[in-house]
Protein backbone atom coordinates (compact mmCIF):
# COMPACT_ATOMS: atom_id res chain seq x y z
CA UNK A 1 0.00 0.00 0.00
CA UNK A 2 0.96 3.65 -0.85
CA UNK A 3 1.92 5.37 2.28
CA UNK A 4 0.09 8.64 2.69
CA UNK A 5 2.55 11.77 2.36
CA UNK A 6 4.45 12.66 5.05
CA UNK A 7 3.29 15.71 6.42
CA UNK A 8 5.56 18.41 7.62
CA UNK A 9 6.13 18.03 11.33
CA UNK A 10 3.91 21.27 11.80
CA UNK A 11 3.24 23.23 14.90
CA UNK A 12 0.48 25.03 13.25
CA UNK A 13 -0.96 22.22 12.33
CA UNK A 14 -0.86 20.05 15.26
CA UNK A 15 -0.38 21.98 18.26
CA UNK A 16 1.26 19.47 19.82
CA UNK A 17 1.86 20.49 23.29
CA UNK A 18 1.52 22.31 25.86
CA UNK A 19 3.13 22.94 28.70
CA UNK A 20 2.96 21.35 31.87
CA UNK A 21 2.07 24.65 33.79
CA UNK A 22 -0.24 25.26 31.24
CA UNK A 23 -2.40 22.73 31.33
CA UNK A 24 -2.44 22.84 35.40
CA UNK A 25 -6.00 21.41 36.01
CA UNK A 26 -9.11 23.18 38.21
CA UNK A 27 -8.62 26.24 36.24
CA UNK A 28 -11.06 27.02 33.33
CA UNK A 29 -9.42 26.71 29.66
CA UNK A 30 -8.47 30.44 28.74
CA UNK A 31 -7.91 31.79 32.57
CA UNK A 32 -4.92 28.50 32.27
CA UNK A 33 -3.51 29.96 29.12
CA UNK A 34 -3.61 33.71 29.94
CA UNK A 35 -1.87 32.55 33.23
CA UNK A 36 0.31 30.70 31.13
CA UNK A 37 1.51 33.71 28.48
CA UNK A 38 2.10 35.69 31.67
CA UNK A 39 3.66 33.15 33.21
CA UNK A 40 6.08 32.85 30.12
CA UNK A 41 5.55 36.23 28.14
CA UNK A 42 4.46 34.67 24.80
CA UNK A 43 2.72 32.42 23.04
CA UNK A 44 5.66 30.82 21.47
CA UNK A 45 6.57 29.57 25.88
CA UNK A 46 3.17 27.87 25.95
CA UNK A 47 3.60 26.08 22.35
CA UNK A 48 7.32 25.44 22.81
CA UNK A 49 7.59 21.53 23.97
CA UNK A 50 8.93 20.69 28.26
CA UNK A 51 11.84 19.13 28.90
CA UNK A 52 14.88 17.93 27.03
CA UNK A 53 16.54 18.22 24.09
CA UNK A 54 15.23 15.69 21.62
CA UNK A 55 18.14 14.50 19.60
CA UNK A 56 16.34 11.60 17.69
CA UNK A 57 13.71 13.45 15.87
CA UNK A 58 14.37 13.47 12.39
CA UNK A 59 17.12 10.64 12.98
CA UNK A 60 16.79 6.92 11.40
CA UNK A 61 18.99 4.68 13.22
CA UNK A 62 19.66 1.47 11.13
CA UNK A 63 20.99 -1.19 14.00
CA UNK A 64 18.75 -1.05 16.77
CA UNK A 65 16.92 1.65 19.18
CA UNK A 66 15.02 1.53 22.35
CA UNK A 67 12.17 4.49 23.82
CA UNK A 68 12.30 3.74 27.18
CA UNK A 69 10.74 6.01 29.94
CA UNK A 70 13.73 7.16 32.01
CA UNK A 71 17.27 8.24 30.00
CA UNK A 72 19.43 6.03 33.00
CA UNK A 73 16.88 3.18 31.58
CA UNK A 74 17.28 3.69 28.36
CA UNK A 75 20.70 3.55 28.70
CA UNK A 76 21.22 0.53 30.58
CA UNK A 77 18.71 -1.10 27.96
CA UNK A 78 21.31 0.20 24.89
CA UNK A 79 24.32 -1.32 27.02
CA UNK A 80 22.58 -4.23 26.49
CA UNK A 81 21.94 -3.93 23.04
CA UNK A 82 25.70 -3.03 21.93
CA UNK A 83 26.49 -5.96 24.27
CA UNK A 84 24.81 -8.39 21.16
CA UNK A 85 21.72 -8.32 23.82
CA UNK A 86 18.23 -8.98 22.46
CA UNK A 87 15.11 -6.90 22.81
CA UNK A 88 13.95 -8.91 25.72
CA UNK A 89 17.66 -8.89 27.50
CA UNK A 90 17.23 -4.38 27.00
CA UNK A 91 14.01 -4.48 28.44
CA UNK A 92 15.01 -6.87 31.92
CA UNK A 93 18.09 -4.44 31.75
CA UNK A 94 16.16 -1.17 31.44
CA UNK A 95 12.94 -2.73 33.66
CA UNK A 96 15.07 -3.12 36.89
CA UNK A 97 16.98 0.49 36.40
CA UNK A 98 12.89 1.52 36.45
CA UNK A 99 12.47 -0.09 39.78
CA UNK A 100 15.07 2.34 40.99
CA UNK A 101 14.87 5.35 38.89
CA UNK A 102 11.33 5.99 38.74
CA UNK A 103 9.83 3.79 41.32
CA UNK A 104 6.59 5.27 41.38
CA UNK A 105 5.49 3.78 37.89
CA UNK A 106 6.71 0.12 37.95
CA UNK A 107 8.96 -2.35 39.40
CA UNK A 108 9.32 -5.77 40.35
CA UNK A 109 6.52 -5.19 43.07
CA UNK A 110 4.61 -5.25 40.08
CA UNK A 111 2.69 -6.46 37.36
CA UNK A 112 2.69 -5.48 33.12
CA UNK A 113 2.15 -7.27 29.48
CA UNK A 114 5.22 -7.52 27.02
CA UNK A 115 4.24 -8.45 22.87
CA UNK A 116 7.00 -9.87 21.30
CA UNK A 117 8.12 -10.16 17.76
CA UNK A 118 10.39 -12.87 16.73
CA UNK A 119 11.52 -11.60 12.93
CA UNK A 120 12.84 -15.02 12.18
CA UNK A 121 9.68 -16.94 13.12
CA UNK A 122 7.77 -13.79 11.68
CA UNK A 123 6.04 -14.70 15.02
CA UNK A 124 3.77 -12.43 17.86
CA UNK A 125 3.66 -13.96 21.09
CA UNK A 126 2.28 -11.88 24.15
CA UNK A 127 3.35 -12.86 27.89
CA UNK A 128 1.09 -11.86 30.37
CA UNK A 129 2.83 -11.05 34.20
CA UNK A 130 -0.09 -8.99 35.79
CA UNK A 131 -0.78 -9.54 39.45
CA UNK A 132 -3.28 -12.11 40.71
CA UNK A 133 -5.57 -12.08 43.90
CA UNK A 134 -4.45 -13.59 46.95
CA UNK A 135 -6.50 -16.86 47.99
CA UNK A 136 -7.81 -14.83 50.65
CA UNK A 137 -9.42 -12.17 48.38
CA UNK A 138 -13.59 -11.90 48.57
CA UNK A 139 -15.70 -10.23 46.11
CA UNK A 140 -16.47 -7.44 48.46
CA UNK A 141 -13.14 -6.61 49.29
CA UNK A 142 -13.36 -2.73 47.85
CA UNK A 143 -17.09 -2.38 49.96
CA UNK A 144 -17.16 -0.25 53.01
CA UNK A 145 -19.47 -1.47 55.81
CA UNK A 146 -22.66 -0.07 54.32
CA UNK A 147 -21.95 -2.45 51.37
CA UNK A 148 -21.28 0.75 49.18
CA UNK A 149 -18.02 1.12 47.07
CA UNK A 150 -14.68 2.72 48.74
CA UNK A 151 -13.35 5.78 47.90
CA UNK A 152 -10.32 4.91 45.57
CA UNK A 153 -7.74 6.91 47.81
CA UNK A 154 -8.72 4.57 50.96
CA UNK A 155 -8.68 1.54 48.41
CA UNK A 156 -5.01 1.64 47.25
CA UNK A 157 -3.61 2.31 50.60
CA UNK A 158 -1.76 -0.64 52.69
CA UNK A 159 -2.52 -4.35 52.17
CA UNK A 160 -5.77 -4.74 51.03
CA UNK A 161 -4.58 -3.51 47.20
CA UNK A 162 -1.74 -5.72 47.34
CA UNK A 163 -1.51 -8.26 44.57
CA UNK A 164 1.00 -11.41 44.05
CA UNK A 165 3.54 -9.44 41.72
CA UNK A 166 4.05 -11.05 38.32
CA UNK A 167 6.52 -9.08 36.96
CA UNK A 168 9.97 -11.50 37.24
CA UNK A 169 7.96 -14.58 36.57
CA UNK A 170 6.76 -12.51 33.47
CA UNK A 171 10.43 -11.78 32.03
CA UNK A 172 12.32 -14.97 33.19
CA UNK A 173 9.55 -16.57 30.91
CA UNK A 174 10.29 -14.00 27.65
CA UNK A 175 13.90 -14.31 28.51
CA UNK A 176 14.07 -17.89 28.74
CA UNK A 177 11.78 -17.90 25.31
CA UNK A 178 14.04 -14.78 23.45
CA UNK A 179 17.27 -13.97 26.19
CA UNK A 180 20.86 -14.13 24.60
CA UNK A 181 22.66 -12.56 27.52
CA UNK A 182 22.64 -14.46 30.79
CA UNK A 183 20.12 -13.18 33.33
CA UNK A 184 22.64 -12.27 35.79
CA UNK A 185 24.07 -9.43 33.47
CA UNK A 186 21.01 -7.41 32.86
CA UNK A 187 20.58 -6.98 36.94
CA UNK A 188 24.03 -5.11 36.27
CA UNK A 189 23.01 -1.56 35.34
CA UNK A 190 20.78 -1.28 38.26
CA UNK A 191 22.88 -2.58 41.32
CA UNK A 192 25.36 -0.75 40.48
CA UNK A 193 22.66 2.23 40.32
CA UNK A 194 20.88 0.85 43.73
CA UNK A 195 24.79 1.48 44.98
CA UNK A 196 26.20 4.83 44.11
CA UNK A 197 22.58 6.31 43.68
CA UNK A 198 21.08 8.14 41.11
CA UNK A 199 19.83 11.66 40.83
CA UNK A 200 15.96 12.28 41.71
CA UNK A 201 14.29 13.63 38.46
CA UNK A 202 12.09 16.57 38.43
CA UNK A 203 9.24 14.41 37.87
CA UNK A 204 9.98 11.87 40.07
CA UNK A 205 10.40 14.86 42.68
CA UNK A 206 6.98 16.17 41.85
CA UNK A 207 5.16 13.24 42.26
CA UNK A 208 6.69 12.58 46.00
CA UNK A 209 6.21 16.03 47.29
CA UNK A 210 2.47 15.94 45.42
CA UNK A 211 1.81 12.26 46.99
CA UNK A 212 -0.26 12.80 50.12
CA UNK A 213 0.06 8.99 51.24
CA UNK A 214 3.81 8.32 51.47
CA UNK A 215 4.22 10.15 54.60
CA UNK A 216 1.51 7.54 56.50
CA UNK A 217 3.96 4.70 55.81
CA UNK A 218 7.08 4.71 57.83
CA UNK A 219 9.55 2.64 55.40
CA UNK A 220 8.59 5.04 52.22
CA UNK A 221 8.35 8.04 54.07
CA UNK A 222 12.05 7.22 55.35
CA UNK A 223 13.29 6.40 51.73
CA UNK A 224 11.65 9.35 49.65
CA UNK A 225 11.60 12.28 52.61
CA UNK A 226 14.54 13.37 54.33
CA UNK A 227 14.41 15.59 57.72
CA UNK A 228 13.23 18.63 55.55
CA UNK A 229 10.32 16.80 54.17
CA UNK A 230 10.35 15.33 50.55
CA UNK A 231 13.17 14.33 48.85
CA UNK A 232 13.63 17.08 46.07
CA UNK A 233 15.27 16.94 42.65
CA UNK A 234 18.55 16.49 42.05
CA UNK A 235 19.19 14.30 45.06
CA UNK A 236 21.19 11.62 45.14
CA UNK A 237 19.18 8.48 45.89
CA UNK A 238 20.73 5.02 47.11
CA UNK A 239 18.99 2.05 47.74
CA UNK A 240 21.21 -0.67 49.14
CA UNK A 241 18.32 -2.49 49.96
CA UNK A 242 17.37 -2.90 46.70
CA UNK A 243 21.14 -3.55 45.41
CA UNK A 244 20.47 -6.79 47.70
CA UNK A 245 17.08 -7.66 46.73
CA UNK A 246 18.29 -7.86 42.67
CA UNK A 247 21.60 -9.30 43.71
CA UNK A 248 19.64 -12.33 44.67
CA UNK A 249 17.56 -12.19 41.80
CA UNK A 250 20.48 -11.97 39.48
CA UNK A 251 22.17 -15.36 41.17
CA UNK A 252 18.83 -17.24 41.93
CA UNK A 253 16.63 -15.84 39.34
CA UNK A 254 12.85 -15.55 39.61
CA UNK A 255 12.83 -17.93 42.68
CA UNK A 256 14.77 -15.77 44.60
CA UNK A 257 11.91 -13.47 44.94
CA UNK A 258 8.97 -15.87 45.04
CA UNK A 259 10.13 -18.16 47.84
CA UNK A 260 12.65 -17.65 50.39
CA UNK A 261 13.26 -14.38 52.71
CA UNK A 262 12.31 -11.54 49.94
CA UNK A 263 8.94 -13.55 50.14
CA UNK A 264 8.49 -13.47 53.58
CA UNK A 265 9.15 -10.16 54.14
CA UNK A 266 6.56 -9.38 51.22
CA UNK A 267 4.03 -11.44 52.87
CA UNK A 268 4.58 -9.68 56.25
CA UNK A 269 4.38 -6.24 54.53
CA UNK A 270 1.55 -7.24 53.25
CA UNK A 271 -0.36 -8.54 56.58
CA UNK A 272 1.52 -6.28 59.01
CA UNK A 273 0.85 -3.31 56.65
CA UNK A 274 0.17 -0.09 59.14
CA UNK A 275 -3.44 0.57 57.05
CA UNK A 276 -5.62 -2.33 55.67
CA UNK A 277 -3.56 -5.36 56.48
CA UNK A 278 -4.64 -7.80 54.38
CA UNK A 279 -3.33 -11.72 54.00
CA UNK A 280 -1.11 -12.82 51.48
CA UNK A 281 0.58 -16.25 52.23
CA UNK A 282 3.63 -18.16 51.13
CA UNK A 283 2.17 -19.92 48.91
CA UNK A 284 0.01 -17.18 47.28
CA UNK A 285 3.90 -16.30 46.55
CA UNK A 286 5.12 -19.30 45.15
CA UNK A 287 2.34 -20.54 43.17
CA UNK A 288 2.34 -17.49 40.66
CA UNK A 289 2.02 -18.56 37.57
CA UNK A 290 3.03 -15.72 34.41
CA UNK A 291 1.10 -17.16 30.99
CA UNK A 292 1.97 -16.47 27.37
CA UNK A 293 -1.11 -16.31 25.58
CA UNK A 294 -2.01 -15.58 21.81
CA UNK A 295 -2.20 -12.24 20.83
CA UNK A 296 -5.08 -10.79 19.81
CA UNK A 297 -4.81 -9.29 15.98
CA UNK A 298 -6.76 -7.43 13.13
CA UNK A 299 -6.27 -5.15 10.48
CA UNK A 300 -6.11 -1.80 9.70
CA UNK A 301 -5.04 -0.54 6.24
CA UNK A 302 -3.58 -3.15 5.38
CA UNK A 303 -1.52 -3.40 8.67
CA UNK A 304 -1.52 -6.38 10.93
CA UNK A 305 -2.47 -4.85 14.22
CA UNK A 306 -1.72 -6.77 17.57
CA UNK A 307 -2.45 -6.19 20.87
CA UNK A 308 -2.88 -7.73 24.48
CA UNK A 309 -5.86 -10.25 25.31
CA UNK A 310 -7.67 -10.56 28.73
CA UNK A 311 -7.38 -9.58 31.16
CA UNK A 312 -6.35 -6.25 29.32
CA UNK A 313 -9.20 -4.89 28.13
CA UNK A 314 -6.22 -2.60 25.99
CA UNK A 315 -6.26 -4.69 22.80
CA UNK A 316 -9.52 -5.43 21.99
CA UNK A 317 -10.52 -2.04 22.95
CA UNK A 318 -7.88 -0.91 20.65
CA UNK A 319 -8.74 -2.60 17.67
CA UNK A 320 -12.32 -2.46 18.32
CA UNK A 321 -11.87 1.87 18.09
CA UNK A 322 -9.79 1.11 15.15
CA UNK A 323 -12.33 -0.91 13.22
CA UNK A 324 -15.15 0.90 13.74
CA UNK A 325 -13.16 4.14 12.22
CA UNK A 326 -12.32 1.94 9.23
CA UNK A 327 -15.74 2.62 8.54
CA UNK A 328 -15.61 6.54 7.95
CA UNK A 329 -12.82 8.59 6.12
CA UNK A 330 -11.30 9.55 8.73
CA UNK A 331 -8.39 11.03 6.37
CA UNK A 332 -10.17 13.60 4.46
CA UNK A 333 -9.82 15.67 7.95
CA UNK A 334 -7.10 16.84 9.50
CA UNK A 335 -6.11 14.93 12.94
CA UNK A 336 -7.18 18.00 15.13
CA UNK A 337 -10.52 18.53 13.15
CA UNK A 338 -13.73 18.63 14.91
CA UNK A 339 -14.59 16.16 12.44
CA UNK A 340 -11.87 13.37 13.27
CA UNK A 341 -11.88 13.91 17.02
CA UNK A 342 -16.23 13.69 17.04
CA UNK A 343 -15.59 10.11 15.59
CA UNK A 344 -12.48 8.87 17.70
CA UNK A 345 -14.76 10.01 20.64
CA UNK A 346 -17.61 8.29 19.21
CA UNK A 347 -15.95 4.97 18.72
CA UNK A 348 -14.55 4.94 21.93
CA UNK A 349 -17.48 5.42 23.32
CA UNK A 350 -18.63 1.93 21.91
CA UNK A 351 -15.58 0.17 22.70
CA UNK A 352 -15.87 1.78 26.18
CA UNK A 353 -19.60 0.23 26.77
CA UNK A 354 -18.21 -3.47 25.48
CA UNK A 355 -15.39 -2.97 27.51
CA UNK A 356 -17.71 -2.44 30.48
CA UNK A 357 -20.04 -5.48 29.55
CA UNK A 358 -17.63 -8.16 28.53
CA UNK A 359 -13.72 -7.69 29.45
CA UNK A 360 -11.82 -9.41 32.87
CA UNK A 361 -9.93 -12.35 33.41
CA UNK A 362 -10.79 -14.91 30.77
CA UNK A 363 -9.50 -17.67 32.71
CA UNK A 364 -12.50 -16.63 34.99
CA UNK A 365 -15.24 -15.20 32.80
CA UNK A 366 -16.08 -16.52 29.20
CA UNK A 367 -15.05 -13.54 27.13
CA UNK A 368 -15.93 -13.65 23.05
CA UNK A 369 -12.69 -12.18 22.07
CA UNK A 370 -13.16 -13.26 18.53
CA UNK A 371 -16.72 -11.99 18.45
CA UNK A 372 -15.51 -8.48 19.72
CA UNK A 373 -13.17 -7.60 16.97
CA UNK A 374 -15.27 -9.48 14.38
CA UNK A 375 -15.59 -7.32 10.80
CA UNK A 376 -19.50 -7.33 10.11
CA UNK A 377 -19.97 -6.59 14.36
CA UNK A 378 -17.92 -3.88 14.14
CA UNK A 379 -19.81 -2.81 11.03
CA UNK A 380 -22.99 -3.01 12.13
CA UNK A 381 -21.84 -1.34 15.40
CA UNK A 382 -20.45 1.38 13.10
CA UNK A 383 -23.52 2.14 12.14
CA UNK A 384 -24.75 3.94 15.87
CA UNK A 385 -22.07 6.42 14.90
CA UNK A 386 -23.40 9.71 12.98
CA UNK A 387 -20.96 12.07 11.42
CA UNK A 388 -23.33 14.99 12.93
CA UNK A 389 -24.96 13.38 16.42
CA UNK A 390 -22.81 12.99 19.46
CA UNK A 391 -24.28 9.68 21.40
CA UNK A 392 -24.41 11.29 24.51
CA UNK A 393 -25.34 8.84 27.21
CA UNK A 394 -27.63 6.53 24.52
CA UNK A 395 -25.07 3.78 24.23
CA UNK A 396 -25.61 0.35 25.22
CA UNK A 397 -23.11 -2.16 24.97
CA UNK A 398 -23.25 -4.43 21.55
CA UNK A 399 -24.06 -8.03 21.23
CA UNK A 400 -20.77 -9.96 19.52
CA UNK A 401 -20.68 -12.83 18.17
CA UNK A 402 -19.92 -15.78 20.85
CA UNK A 403 -21.31 -13.50 24.27
CA UNK A 404 -23.11 -15.54 26.48
CA UNK A 405 -26.06 -14.82 29.01
CA UNK A 406 -26.84 -10.94 28.69
CA UNK A 407 -24.27 -7.90 28.92
CA UNK A 408 -23.88 -6.86 32.19
CA UNK A 409 -24.49 -3.14 32.23
CA UNK A 410 -22.92 -2.09 35.74
CA UNK A 411 -21.81 1.20 36.70
CA UNK A 412 -17.82 1.35 35.71
CA UNK A 413 -15.12 3.19 37.72
CA UNK A 414 -12.01 4.56 35.10
CA UNK A 415 -8.67 5.85 36.50
CA UNK A 416 -6.52 8.48 35.15
CA UNK A 417 -3.41 6.72 35.97
CA UNK A 418 0.12 8.85 36.62
CA UNK A 419 2.11 5.82 37.22
CA UNK A 420 3.19 3.06 34.85
CA UNK A 421 5.48 2.66 32.47
CA UNK A 422 6.16 1.82 28.77
CA UNK A 423 8.95 1.00 26.64
CA UNK A 424 9.14 0.17 22.82
CA UNK A 425 12.53 -1.60 21.73
CA UNK A 426 14.02 -3.41 18.34
CA UNK A 427 17.10 -5.08 18.11
CA UNK A 428 19.55 -5.22 15.98
CA UNK A 429 18.65 -9.21 14.67
CA UNK A 430 15.37 -7.30 14.14
CA UNK A 431 13.14 -8.38 16.78
CA UNK A 432 11.03 -5.88 18.31
CA UNK A 433 8.99 -5.73 21.64
CA UNK A 434 6.15 -3.14 22.70
CA UNK A 435 6.16 -3.39 26.99
CA UNK A 436 4.01 -1.70 29.53
CA UNK A 437 4.88 -2.14 33.11
CA UNK A 438 3.11 -0.87 36.36
CA UNK A 439 2.42 -0.85 39.97
CA UNK A 440 -0.53 0.93 39.88
CA UNK A 441 -1.05 4.14 41.27
CA UNK A 442 1.46 6.74 41.52
CA UNK A 443 3.77 4.32 44.21
CA UNK A 444 1.40 1.92 44.20
CA UNK A 445 0.19 0.95 47.88
CA UNK A 446 3.07 3.00 49.46
CA UNK A 447 4.07 -0.20 50.87
CA UNK A 448 8.34 -0.09 50.86
CA UNK A 449 10.01 -3.74 50.74
CA UNK A 450 13.39 -4.70 50.45
CA UNK A 451 14.60 -1.47 48.62
CA UNK A 452 10.64 -1.80 46.07
CA UNK A 453 7.42 -0.12 46.13
CA UNK A 454 3.99 -3.18 46.34
CA UNK A 455 1.51 -2.25 43.72
CA UNK A 456 -2.11 -2.10 44.42
CA UNK A 457 -3.27 -3.66 41.40
CA UNK A 458 -6.36 -4.83 43.12
CA UNK A 459 -7.80 -1.52 42.50
CA UNK A 460 -8.26 -2.61 39.11
CA UNK A 461 -11.07 -4.41 39.95
CA UNK A 462 -14.78 -3.40 39.86
CA UNK A 463 -14.99 -2.06 43.68
CA UNK A 464 -19.08 -3.01 43.17
CA UNK A 465 -19.41 -7.40 42.87
CA UNK A 466 -22.70 -7.09 41.45
CA UNK A 467 -25.22 -4.79 39.89
CA UNK A 468 -29.06 -5.19 40.03
CA UNK A 469 -28.53 -9.19 41.18
CA UNK A 470 -25.53 -9.66 37.99
CA UNK A 471 -22.11 -10.38 39.00
CA UNK A 472 -19.79 -7.60 37.24
CA UNK A 473 -16.91 -9.66 34.83
CA UNK A 474 -14.10 -7.95 36.86
CA UNK A 475 -15.02 -8.79 40.26
CA UNK A 476 -12.96 -9.48 42.78
CA UNK A 477 -12.41 -13.56 42.75
CA UNK A 478 -9.26 -15.83 44.67
CA UNK A 479 -6.15 -16.05 42.21
CA UNK A 480 -8.15 -14.02 39.74
CA UNK A 481 -6.28 -10.89 37.66
CA UNK A 482 -7.92 -7.57 37.65
CA UNK A 483 -8.87 -6.23 33.91
CA UNK A 484 -6.13 -3.60 32.78
CA UNK A 485 -6.05 -1.00 30.16
CA UNK A 486 -2.50 -1.50 29.69
CA UNK A 487 -2.10 -1.56 25.73
CA UNK A 488 1.46 -2.53 24.22
CA UNK A 489 0.66 -2.94 20.82
CA UNK A 490 2.88 -4.50 17.50
CA UNK A 491 1.91 -3.64 13.94
CA UNK A 492 3.37 -5.39 11.07
CA UNK A 493 3.30 -4.29 7.47
CA UNK A 494 1.81 -5.86 4.29
CA UNK A 495 4.90 -8.31 4.32
CA UNK A 496 4.86 -9.76 7.84
CA UNK A 497 7.97 -7.43 9.09
CA UNK A 498 7.99 -5.32 11.72
CA UNK A 499 6.81 -2.10 11.01
CA UNK A 500 5.40 -0.04 14.42
CA UNK A 501 5.76 -0.07 18.55
CA UNK A 502 3.97 1.57 20.54
CA UNK A 503 2.31 1.93 24.07
CA UNK A 504 1.47 4.43 26.64
CA UNK A 505 0.50 4.95 30.83
CA UNK A 506 -2.39 6.58 32.15
CA UNK A 507 -5.11 4.41 33.67
CA UNK A 508 -7.61 3.50 31.20
CA UNK A 509 -6.52 7.04 29.14
CA UNK A 510 -4.35 4.10 27.94
CA UNK A 511 -6.36 2.97 25.16
CA UNK A 512 -6.94 6.35 23.92
CA UNK A 513 -3.39 7.59 23.75
CA UNK A 514 -2.21 4.59 21.99
CA UNK A 515 -5.27 4.60 19.48
CA UNK A 516 -3.93 8.31 18.46
CA UNK A 517 -0.62 7.67 18.66
CA UNK A 518 -1.57 4.51 15.90
CA UNK A 519 -4.38 7.04 14.05
CA UNK A 520 -1.69 9.45 13.82
CA UNK A 521 1.05 7.20 12.22
CA UNK A 522 -1.37 4.64 10.05
CA UNK A 523 -3.69 7.11 9.12
CA UNK A 524 -2.35 10.36 9.03
CA UNK A 525 1.30 9.58 8.07
CA UNK A 526 2.99 11.37 10.82
CA UNK A 527 6.48 10.31 11.56
CA UNK A 528 5.76 8.53 15.38
CA UNK A 529 7.18 12.15 17.22
CA UNK A 530 4.73 13.86 15.99
CA UNK A 531 1.87 11.11 16.42
CA UNK A 532 3.01 11.60 19.86
CA UNK A 533 2.49 14.96 20.34
CA UNK A 534 -0.73 15.34 19.31
CA UNK A 535 -3.24 16.41 21.56
CA UNK A 536 -5.60 13.79 22.94
CA UNK A 537 -8.99 13.30 22.63
CA UNK A 538 -11.18 10.13 23.62
CA UNK A 539 -14.19 8.75 25.20
CA UNK A 540 -13.76 6.68 28.07
CA UNK A 541 -17.91 6.56 28.10
CA UNK A 542 -18.58 9.74 29.71
CA UNK A 543 -17.87 13.13 28.63
CA UNK A 544 -15.17 13.49 25.60
CA UNK A 545 -11.86 14.14 26.70
CA UNK A 546 -10.08 16.28 25.33
CA UNK A 547 -6.29 18.24 25.93
CA UNK A 548 -5.88 22.34 25.30
CA UNK A 549 -4.63 21.67 22.31
CA UNK A 550 -7.86 20.82 20.91
CA UNK A 551 -9.62 24.06 21.94
CA UNK A 552 -10.51 25.30 18.67
CA UNK A 553 -12.93 22.46 18.53
CA UNK A 554 -14.76 22.67 21.26
CA UNK A 555 -17.74 24.38 20.23
CA UNK A 556 -18.45 22.80 17.47
CA UNK A 557 -18.31 19.15 19.47
CA UNK A 558 -20.60 20.80 21.64
CA UNK A 559 -22.78 21.69 18.60
CA UNK A 560 -22.68 18.01 17.98
CA UNK A 561 -23.90 17.04 21.70
CA UNK A 562 -20.59 16.13 23.29
CA UNK A 563 -19.90 16.91 26.95
CA UNK A 564 -16.65 18.29 26.85
CA UNK A 565 -13.88 18.01 29.19
CA UNK A 566 -10.49 19.83 28.56
CA UNK A 567 -7.20 18.86 31.00
CA UNK A 568 -3.77 17.95 30.64
CA UNK A 569 -3.21 14.64 30.35
CA UNK A 570 0.03 12.53 31.48
CA UNK A 571 0.35 9.90 28.62
CA UNK A 572 4.08 8.34 28.88
CA UNK A 573 3.86 7.32 24.71
CA UNK A 574 7.23 5.60 23.68
CA UNK A 575 7.50 4.56 20.42
CA UNK A 576 9.87 3.28 17.57
CA UNK A 577 8.56 2.52 13.97
CA UNK A 578 10.63 0.58 10.98
CA UNK A 579 10.83 3.27 7.64
CA UNK A 580 12.23 2.72 4.66
CA UNK A 581 15.27 5.21 6.35
CA UNK A 582 15.67 3.21 9.42
CA UNK A 583 14.33 3.52 12.63
CA UNK A 584 12.49 6.21 13.93
CA UNK A 585 11.48 7.02 17.65
CA UNK A 586 9.34 9.03 19.73
CA UNK A 587 8.86 9.75 23.24
CA UNK A 588 6.28 11.45 24.70
CA UNK A 589 6.80 15.47 26.08
CA UNK A 590 4.45 14.88 28.43
CA UNK A 591 7.39 12.62 30.54
CA UNK A 592 10.83 12.37 30.61
CA UNK A 593 11.29 9.28 28.30
CA UNK A 594 13.84 9.30 25.53
CA UNK A 595 14.93 7.66 22.57
CA UNK A 596 18.19 6.00 21.95
CA UNK A 597 19.71 4.13 18.96
CA UNK A 598 22.22 3.28 16.51
N1 LIG B 1 -3.24 -0.25 36.52
C1 LIG B 1 -3.62 0.32 35.28
C2 LIG B 1 -3.95 -0.76 34.27
O1 LIG B 1 -3.40 -1.82 34.32
C3 LIG B 1 -2.56 1.22 34.74
C4 LIG B 1 -2.41 2.41 35.62
C5 LIG B 1 -1.74 3.58 35.00
O2 LIG B 1 -1.48 3.59 33.83
O3 LIG B 1 -1.43 4.51 35.74
O4 LIG B 1 -4.74 -0.55 33.42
Amino acid sequence: MRRPPRPVRSRVLNRPFVRPSCVEPRRPGWTRVFACLLLVGGLAGCAQPAGPARPWIGQAFSTQAVSVSHPLAARAAMDMLDAGGSAVDAAIAAQMVMTLVEPQSSGIGGGGFLIHYDSKLKKIETYDGRETAPASAVPGLFLDQRGGPLPYRQAILGGRAVGVPGLLRMLEMAHRDHGRLPWARLFGPAIRLSENGFPISARLARQIAGDGLIHRVPAAKAYFHGPDGPKPAGTILKNPALAETLSAIAARGAEAFYSGDIAQAIARAVSRAPHHPAKMTLADLAGYRAVKRPPVCSSFRYQKICGMGPPSSGGIATLQILGLLEHFPLTASGPNSARAVHLIAEAGRLAFADRKAYLGDGDFIPIPVQGLIDRDYLADRARLISPDRANEGVVEPGRPPGAKGAAYDGPSDETKGLSTAHMSIVDRFGNALSYTSTIESAFGSRLFVRGFLLNNELTDFSFRPDWRGRPAPNRVAAGKRPRSSMSPTLVLGPDGGFRFATGSPGGSRIIGYTVRSLLGVLAWGLDPQSAADLPHAMNRGGATEVEEGLIGVVDALRAKGHRVAVSGMRSGLQSIERTAEGLRGAADRRREGVVLGK
